[in-house]
């Protein structure tokens, strides 16, 4: 299920509806694009249908996203799309059901009248309790979990009290009986809250060019200067940019993340450690013990089940990978995965590659990484229709599968 979110182009006014997950607000009034980005998670409000009354935001934790568990020897893992309250009120809800999706939210600013509610919970705890293990299918001992591609945001809704009832504002029902209106007003935040959205214009801070934007992308190419550029801090940062060249002119490129990475307790420091502490049926080439290790993590969203096999894959098939310093002209998929998410897939790829499990799995909760380099890598694949096929290797994604990654 996704939200819409309705937010003024800050060039022009030009009202825009977004999808929680886009990072790119498009104006179609004045064509400008601008990047979104704020120092914490994203924060909404849920419009309000009482004018007249004195609003208090009560903070729900919106998490969609993908779990992947390490245990008893297997993988599991499972999409968790959840809204939870944030403090521990009696008799609120304590998800907001269908509501988010019945109406368009709007970004939490310093125009937004009423007072907030702190969020006192811990969100680590609820998503953990929504992604119990054995909603994976699995059981026995949790040697790591990782979240990954995940939104995280808050949702304010909006409530007022009359009497000695609280009302939900949206519907002006009845919720809860006031037990003590202390416990309300005492944990609120000063009225206006701090909190705001930031706007950054999609130019390539190199040449001044438009950057080549989908509502989604997280990396923005330049196609005059052939540079890619991802925001961290609110500014631009180059990203290292490679490709390996097609074989054909049709073919279409899908970007990975190139994640140069040792893990010394468990002795991998080059290609060939990794081969061997995964005990993969392969002979190691003598080159291989003087070759980086590298994770190969697709830098776009994908299912779980396909997420962890293409990580696994590309990750052993880099030993026939010989990319070069370019971006490809045309036929590019967007990159919807951020670099700093990728990276948490290197341990669920280094247990998922693991032919001997049980001499993986038990390093995995002391294990971690000095990640040494990391660039962005685009892989051509050939279009059969049906598919897309990694060319001169047998590696392939469903065509479907990639369009639906993109609504995830
Ligand atoms: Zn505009
Ligand atoms: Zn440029």
């Amino acid at each position: 299920m996704g939200f819409t979110v309705e937010q003024e182009c800050p060039q022009c006014g030009g009202p825009i509806d977004l999808d929680e997950t886009d990072h790119i607000l498009r104006c179609p009034y004045c064509g400008i694009d601008n990047f979104l980005y704020s120092h914490d998670h994203f924060r909404f409000v849920l419009p309000h249908n009482s004018p007249d009354k004195e609003i208090t935001y009560v903070p729900y934790l919106r998490f969609k996203g993908n779990v992947y568990f390490c245990a008893d020897f297997n993988i599991g893992h499972r999409v968790v799309d959840i809204t939870h309250t944030g403090v521990s009120l009696k008799g609120l809800p304590s998800s907001l059901g269908l509501r988010p999706q019945a109406m368009k939210m709007k970004f939490v600013s310093r125009s937004t009248q009423g007072s907030f509610l702190k969020f006192s919970l811990k969100p680590i705890d609820i998503i953990s309790k929504a992604a119990t293990l054995t909603s994976a299918g699995l059981s026995g001992q949790l040697y790591h979990r990782a979240f990954i591609g995940e939104t995280i945001s808050l949702i304010y809704m909006p409530l007022f009290v009359q009497g000695d009832r609280i009302f939900d504002a949206i519907l002006n029902r009845p919720v809860a009986i006031v037990s003590n209106e202390d416990e309300i007003y005492g944990s609120a935040q000063s009225l206006k809250p701090k909190w705001q959205l930031n706007f950054l214009p999609t130019l390539c801070p190199r040449c001044g060019w438009n950057l080549d934007v989908e509502k989604d992308s997280v990396a923005l190419v330049c196609g005059n200067c052939s540079t890619a550029w991802e925001v961290s801090e609110g500014k631009f940062r180059e990203i290292d940019v490679w490709a390996v060249q097609a074989g054909e002119d049709s073919s279409r490129y899908l970007p990975f993340w190139k994640i140069s990475a040792t893990a010394e307790c468990i002795d991998i420091v080059s290609f060939a450690d990794f081969v061997r502490v995964t005990n993969q049926p392969i002979v190691i080439a003598g080159q291989w013990e003087n070759e980086e290790m590298s994770f190969w993590i697709p830098a776009f969203k994908i299912r779980p089940k396909v997420f962890l096999q293409l990580s696994k894959q590309i990750t052993l098939f880099q030993r026939r990978l010989s990319p070069d310093k370019s971006i490809p002209k045309k036929n590019i998929h967007p990159v919807t995965l951020p670099r700093t998410e990728a990276a948490q897939a290197m341990k669920i790829t280094l247990a998922g590659s693991a032919v001997t499990k049980n001499k993986v799995f038990p390093f995995l909760p002391e294990l971690s990484f000095e990640i040494k380099a990391s660039s962005l890598v685009y892989l051509p694949f050939t279009d059969t229709g049906n598919d897309l096929i990694l060319q001169d290797a047998r590696i392939s994604i469903n065509r479907q599968a990639l369009e639906f990654g993109r609504r995830l």
